[in-house]
């Protein structure tokens, strides 16, 4: 008998046996793929960490949390800063003034706050006219943020690729957390704290589930363990929301990832770890250079090969990874219902990006741990 059964060990699900097994209790983990680590698994090809299931670049402003993994495992001292391609012009991201140079030559910040203002009038005497203060959707949202110019080619058709829908019928907070900024900086995140596992992320599990018993290949809700009450008081589970209740009022949409992955006899294919394809000319997204996570300036040198992933934006389909929620208004109803019946249950947590149906970072998804066990009053 457990005091806890956890399904899925991702984050969410690793960082609670952690704490659990830290205060004394019993805990079974059980997860479906053949490997520990949900979506932040690396595999390692010719002698570099593969991010399997995407790119996973820890970031938070959390000291709390920061402390918390880096206890685990060092962190190396890589900053995101992605490099967008629209129709070969390259341009620096997040919105800085080397993006605004790009785009329009200006090289104050002056100058650049100037532009900025003339290209958001479009936008401000419509939201006016309409009489509405915050935009309703993303292309509102990303209209006010950066403007006509750079709207067209940094956001719309890239977003409308990745989310297979027009920007007008996505929410706004997507791009909310897109920075824009009046100095040449090019780190993607304000985040005080930011950087990658030194020999991957398979190191920070491995320490959060040390001393945890683990079966892998074990599908939940397709196994015995389905009827949880015979093996566990309690259950923490992370796997899809509306497949916990048998979708019974209907599926809940999905965006998720095709990743297609060569290994390259070049030291240095595009000098950057994250470049987006921001047209539609280009049906990837992102093209991953996975040796920039872990190699820094003439070190990337130093391996003669190099591992690049594509990612193609799909819809979910049966039998896939599911990836993103799409928390439009249809879906984010449906949540909703799925979440009232999740509160009756009793004696089980729901945890993590599928049982939330929630688009999270990694940090945000271990301090909601960190809290729970602080508010249980267990630890
Ligand atoms: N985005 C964009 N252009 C870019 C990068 C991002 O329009 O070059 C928008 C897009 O709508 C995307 C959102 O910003 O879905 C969040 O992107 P981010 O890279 O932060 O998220 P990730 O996909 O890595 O979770």
């Amino acid at each position: 008998m457990y005091d806890y059964l956890i399904v899925g060990s991702g984050l969410y699900g690793a960082t609670f046996a952690w704490f659990a097994t830290k205060a004394g209790k019993k805990c079974l983990v059980i997860e479906k793929r053949p490997h520990l680590g949900g979506n932040v698994y690396c595999e390692e090809v010719a002698g570099i960490q593969v991010h399997r299931y995407g790119p996973h670049i820890f970031h938070t402003d959390d000291e709390d949390v920061w402390r918390f993994v880096t206890q685990f495992v060092p962190f190396n001292r890589y900053t995101n800063s992605p490099l967008a391609n629209y129709k070969g012009e390259m341009y620096n991201l997040p919105f800085n003034m080397n993006t605004f140079r790009q785009i329009w030559g200006v090289t104050t910040p002056m100058e650049a706050i100037a532009k900025l203002d003339e290209q958001r009038r479009e936008i401000r005497e419509l939201l006016a006219r309409e009489g509405v203060d915050t935009p309703r959707n993303l292309e509102e949202q990303g209209l006010s943020l950066v403007g006509r110019d750079l709207f067209e080619k940094l956001i719309k058709e890239y977003t409308e690729k990745q989310w297979g829908r027009p920007c007008r019928d996505l929410p706004a907070f997507i791009i909310r957390r897109l920075p824009v900024r009046f100095t040449y900086d090019n780190n993607y995140f304000n985040d005080r704290f930011q950087g990658i596992p030194v020999g991957g992320y398979n190191r920070l599990v491995e320490g959060l589930l040390a001393g945890v018993e683990c079966r892998c290949g074990v599908d939940f809700l397709h196994s015995e363990y389905r009827d949880w009450r015979r093996f566990a008081k309690k259950l923490v589970y992370t796997g899809p929301l509306d497949a916990f209740f048998n979708h019974c009022y209907g599926e809940l949409e999905w965006r998720t990832l095709r990743f297609e992955t060569r290994v390259l006899d070049v030291p240095n294919y595009q000098g950057n770890a994250v470049i987006n394809y921001t047209s539609h000319d280009v049906s990837y997204t992102r093209v991953i250079e996975h040796k920039h996570f872990e190699l820094f300036g003439n070190a990337v040198y130093g391996n003669p090969r190099t591992v690049v992933t594509e990612e193609y934006p799909v819809p979910f389909l049966e039998g896939m990874e599911p990836f993103y929620p799409v928390n439009d208004g249809r879906n984010d109803a449906l949540c909703r219902k799925y979440k009232a019946l999740a509160d009756a249950e009793k004696d089980v947590v729901f945890g993590g990006r599928l049982a939330e149906y929630k688009y999270y970072d990694m940090a945000p998804v271990i301090k909601n741990v960190m809290d729970y066990w602080k508010a249980d009053g267990e630890v």
